[in-house]
């Protein structure tokens, strides 16, 4: 992968070409040095084409059925005449090595299709670092000509939070069961989700999910509603089927359009501006730990730290004082 020429690569994305788009995709998400200075101008080179198209946020547990939901509701999409990017966040697939989010496999259909390219998660640590890289992936997609970005997440952690943080709109997949009504939805996620669709509505599950979203639909009244705002439809669907998603992708548009034009700007401005402080943390942060006077000062702290000689807010303050000074 070179960082040669980040100006002539941005114009190759904006021409549509995949291969640069992947290439592209591979430059933001690095965090080498030279990378990283390459990547600045290629997004500044594709800054004034990017924000055209519709974000959203896909989450829910494992198995709730995203991937064949995102490949029936992508195929759909791209049917319409859109261009649908598909995006993973799911920074514990380094660790557990097991289903990547975004895994081309998983939607075979939608792999094959042209007018959609499919990105598996970034595998770099943190889920700060891959939600950094995610947000800049998406504009470089918007700059190849994507009209929809899907952000897929898996239900762990703050991931749903970060993935919100993202997107236009947020839509949560859960699933009825029989005993309880609700599977899988964490209480902390209804309050980000903008859409909920109870999945796997089909065959001898219609009735159960049906009854499971219009006691979540009331739920959701009562914590989401009476504020004037925007409150969360439950729907059913079949990803399998296809069954409900295009009234699901209804859904989403309403949400959408309920922020109106000004207060969807709003949303994405203050996106762009926390993601600025993000990265300038996540800079701080490796410098910091890339600092020799901080390396040498911790060294010393550490073990006065951990013997309690030292209290930890002196020991902070020492450590901050390197790094002013070194
Ligand atoms: P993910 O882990 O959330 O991405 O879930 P998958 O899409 O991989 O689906 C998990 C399992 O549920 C697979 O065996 C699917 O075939 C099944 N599944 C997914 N969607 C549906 C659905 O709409 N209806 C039914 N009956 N099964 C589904």
């Amino acid at each position: 992968m070179t960082a040669a020429d980040p100006s002539a690569l941005a114009a190759d994305v904006l021409a549509g070409s995949r291969t640069a788009l992947s290439r592209a995709i591979t430059l933001v998400e690095s965090t080498r040095a030279d990378h990283r200075a390459a990547s600045r101008v290629l997004l500044t080179a594709l800054a004034q084409h990017t924000g055209g198209a519709i974000r959203v946020g896909i989450s829910g547990v494992p198995g709730v059925g995203k991937s064949t939901f995102v490949e029936a509701l992508g195929t759909q999409l791209t049917a319409a005449g859109h261009r649908v990017g598909v995006l993973a966040v799911d920074p514990s697939s380094v660790r557990t090595g097991g289903s990547v989010l975004g895994d081309k496999t998983r939607m075979p259909i939608l792999a094959a299709d042209l007018q959609a390219y499919i990105r598996p998660s970034p595998t770099a640590g943190t889920l700060g670092g891959v939600a950094r890289a995610t947000a800049q992936t998406i504009t470089v997609l918007e700059g190849g000509g994507y009209d929809v970005v899907l952000v897929e997440t898996v239900g762990v952690g703050q991931s749903e939070t970060t993935v919100a943080g993202m997107v236009d709109s947020f839509l949560l997949l859960g699933l009825a069961r029989s005993g309880d009504q609700l599977q899988g939805i964490k209480k902390g996620v209804l309050e980000i989700a903008d859409v909920v669709a109870i999945n796997k509505a089909d065959g001898d599950r219609v009735v159960e999910a049906k009854g499971a979203a219009r006691d979540l639909a009331s739920a959701l009244r009562l914590v989401r509603g009476g504020h004037g705002g925007w409150t969360p439809p439950v729907l059913t669907c079949s990803g399998l089927t296809g069954d409900g998603v295009p009234e699901i992708w209804q859904a989403v548009l309403r949400h959408r359009s309920s922020m109106g034009p000004e207060g969807l700007a709003d949303k994405r401005s203050g996106q762009r501006w926390e993601l600025t402080w993000a990265l300038v943390r996540d800079e701080l942060d490796q410098r910091l730990r890339r600092s020799p006077a901080v390396v040498a000062a911790a060294e010393l702290l550490r073990d006065q730290v951990l013997a309690n000689t030292m209290p930890a807010p002196g020991a902070a303050d020492a450590i901050l004082r390197a790094f002013d000074g070194g």
